[in-house]
């Protein structure tokens, strides 16, 4: 039972219908505790906000985002979907799958970002789905401003009279991040109406989008909850300043006021050896995930987000009597492509 104490005090609502958006989400996504997970790292109370369940194409986290971004793309009499990521990327196949739903026709650029793989790694995983969706993709090689390229692309695509919606990396802008202050507000909602109070919400962070959204929503709702992002890419200060900066042009968006630099927590310790490379760490999350509580988590996101989690608990950064919420940004498509590394540590 709740008491007065542990009810986290009323908040404000953002009003969500002055922005076009599409349905493509299942939601409110469920909230589970992590019980023998737990009790297997003995530290604070663990609970998990399945965001792997968005439902569009095996689900994950860029779905909330594409709720808006294909509703401008609707708006703007838009009939086909432009956009980029990293050749395993999540984004690319749920933007793929987003398209086929409105009937639009999808293009993508997919970076040779990570190094030394086996060829299979461009056929299999999310290529292998992107294929499926029926998305016409073409390969850059690694370190182009990919956002830039595919702008070019855009560009090109509109010349040729195609009327191109171009969505950025991630689907991280003003527009995609209100699907993570949408996100904000369930589980604002979801905590009133269950009593629950969470003391912490983690997650990996990569294009920032995720992280910005949740900060702004909160922000904006005038909830305390505190965001700790755990870096699947770039250094903590860079991280930091690239989710602020979206922060604030959320919150701009919102009609809100700005939030100090401050406000934006950054672990960097899980990177391991760079974005796409899974840290020791990283296969122990997938591993402790999988055979404590039934639940696959991906090597190149939110395994690097729980393997932060797990080593702030060992670390003992959160009290023993915290309530730690981990958003499960989903991802587990990509498991595939990364089959020689994790069978060797199971
Ligand atoms: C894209 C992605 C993230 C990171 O979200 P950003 O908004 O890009 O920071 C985390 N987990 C998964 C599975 C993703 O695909």
């Amino acid at each position: 039972m709740a008491t007065a104490e542990t009810l986290d005090p009323p908040c404000a609502q953002i009003d969500f219908d002055k922005f076009a958006r599409v349905p493509l989400c299942h939601q409110p996504t469920p909230i589970e505790p992590m019980p023998r997970l737990s009790e297997l790292l003995g530290g604070p109370r663990i609970f998990i906000k399945r965001d792997d369940c968005t439902g569009l194409a095996t689900g994950g986290n860029k779905t909330r985002k594409l709720e808006f971004l294909v509703g401008e793309a609707l708006k703007e009499n838009a009939d086909m979907l432009v956009t980029q990521g990293a050749v395993q990327s999540n984004h690319v196949r749920q933007t793929a799958a987003a398209a086929c739903k409105v009937g639009m026709k999808c293009h993508v650029l997919l970076e040779r970002r990570v190094p030394g793989r086996d060829p299979s790694y461009e056929e299999t995983g999310n290529v292998l789905l992107d294929n499926i969706f029926g998305a016409t993709h073409e390969f850059r090689e690694a370190g182009l401003n990919m956002n830039a390229e595919a702008e070019a692309v855009t560009e090109k695509l509109r010349a040729e009279g195609h009327r191109p919606y171009f969505i950025p990396g991630g689907g991280s802008n003003p527009t995609g991040a209100l699907g993570y202050a949408n996100c904000a507000q369930e589980i604002a909602d979801q905590t009133k109406a269950s009593g629950q109070h969470f003391d912490w919400l983690v997650m990996g962070t990569g294009s920032t989008g995720t992280q910005a959204g949740l900060v702004a929503g909160f922000h904006a709702i005038g909830h305390a909850l505190p965001v700790m992002g755990v870096s699947v890419r770039q250094p903590r200060e860079h991280q930091m300043s690239a989710v602020h900066a979206l922060t604030q042009k959320t919150l701009e968006k919102l009609g809100a006021t700005g939030v100090p630099l401050s406000k934006i927590l950054v672990d960097d310790g899980y990177v391991g050896e760079g974005y796409g490379i899974p840290a020791d760490t990283t296969l122990e999350a997938i591993r402790l995930t999988a055979q404590q509580e039934g639940i696959l988590l991906d090597p190149v996101y939110s395994a690097k987000g729980m393997a932060g989690l797990i080593g702030m608990v060992r670390r003992g950064f959160f009290k023993p009597t915290d309530n730690v919420l981990f958003l499960h940004t989903g991802g587990a498509t990509a498991l595939f492509a990364y089959q020689d590394q994790i069978l060797g540590t199971l």
